[in-house]
């Protein structure tokens, strides 16, 4: 079959490889499409290193049709159309023993600890593979794992039905909870973000946001006027790989400042570095920090939201190309980061 292949970071390539090999346990997928992820850009640059092993394919979002299922598999069926979740737990550390899978000590992925979506077959287990409605688009049936990250984050943090919120970070994973909230919550939203053309991609999805580019406007001060002092019930840190500056604006400690009285703050951003902040900050308003990794159980959310309608993806799309451009879709999400926020892969 033909993949995608990392065999030296910063390069990715189509090749012929050998097509996996069916578990009894697992189905085989022929992939339709495939998402690149902010994780999939560190991973091609190096940054997951020594984690990733190369050669290695990558893609963890992606989604098609099932070709052909395993001797033990018996609720699915070929031709059905599926998404996988690519997370595969021990079961049998201590934070698998309580169910909080997402925390597993040996966590892996498929598409980053083992081969990926970025290829014409993927093998995956079937019980994280996910049944989509035939009339949901395979596009965004790609896009379904990203937009479980927003719904189990909105989970971690209690999102409620008229609670305000300022999401930090208008990315990849900023998207996929402004996305999921709007499912939600019908109160203010406010998004954060050092890039114009980022905060009109998430504008143009939803008009009624307001959106703060904190290069101009500082986005505590703004928040409190436009809450009348009071400040959000929820504050979503989705900045990314971030490496502070003295002085400089600060991701979480914003967050911090921008919620009420008991509040929350709600962190996903994964930066190698230390992120500093005030206690009595956070003591004054006996608030609560809560951190939030990959997704647990929200695939059916997602699926069910873009089922009835009430989550249309569409704005987050902003490229489709073909696998044998995955080296032109990196370069674009790197160089023009503003314009560039989901590149879809066709296979
Ligand atoms: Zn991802
Ligand atoms: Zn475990």
């Amino acid at each position: 079959m033909k993949a995608a292949v990392i065999r030296e970071y910063g390069k990715i390539a189509m090749e012929e490889v050998e097509k996996p090999v069916l578990l009894d346990n697992n189905v085989l997928i022929r992939v339709k499409y495939a998402s690149i992820c902010g994780s999939d850009q560190h991973i091609f640059k190096g940054e997951f290193h020594p984690r990733t092993k190369l050669p290695l394919i990558p893609g963890h979002e992606f989604a098609g049709v099932i070709e052909e299922v395993g001797r033990n598999v018996k609720n699915l069926t070929p031709g059905e159309k599926v998404t996988v979740d690519p997370i595969i737990w021990c079961g049998k550390c201590a934070a698998c023993k309580v169910g909080h899978y997402p925390a597993c000590t040996s966590l892996k992925l498929i598409g980053i600890d083992l081969d990926g979506g970025f290829a014409e077959y993927v093998s995956a287990p079937s019980h994280m593979v996910f049944k989509v409605p035939a009339h949901i688009s395979d596009e965004y049936a790609a896009l379904v794992e990203i937009l479980s990250i927003g719904f189990h984050a909105s989970a971690r943090a209690g999102l409620e039905k008229h609670d305000d919120i300022l999401i930090v970070g208008s990315g990849k994973v900023g998207n996929s909870i402004l996305h999921a909230a709007k499912t939600i919550t019908d109160g203010r939203i406010i998004l954060a973000d050092i890039l114009d053309e980022r905060l009109a991609i998430a504008s143009s999805a939803f008009p009624d946001i307001t959106t703060i580019n904190i290069t101009r406007t500082d986005p505590v001060a703004f928040i409190k006027e436009l809450t009348n002092g009071k400040g959000v019930d929820i504050a979503f840190e989705a900045v990314g790989h971030e490496v502070p500056i003295a002085g400089k604006f600060n991701p979480v400690r914003t967050c911090i400042n921008a919620i009420k009285g008991g509040g929350k703050v709600c962190v996903l951003g994964l930066s190698d570095h230390p992120s500093e902040i005030l206690m009595k900050e956070l003591i004054w308003k006996e608030a609560r920090i809560i951190a939030s990794r990959v997704s647990h159980g929200e695939f059916s959310k997602a699926i069910d939201a873009l089922d009835k309608g009430t989550l249309d993806p569409d704005k987050m799309i902003t490229g489709v190309l073909n696998l044998e451009d995955a080296q032109n879709g990196f370069e674009l999400l790197e160089k023009e980061p503003g314009k560039n926020l989901k590149i879809l892969l066709k296979v």
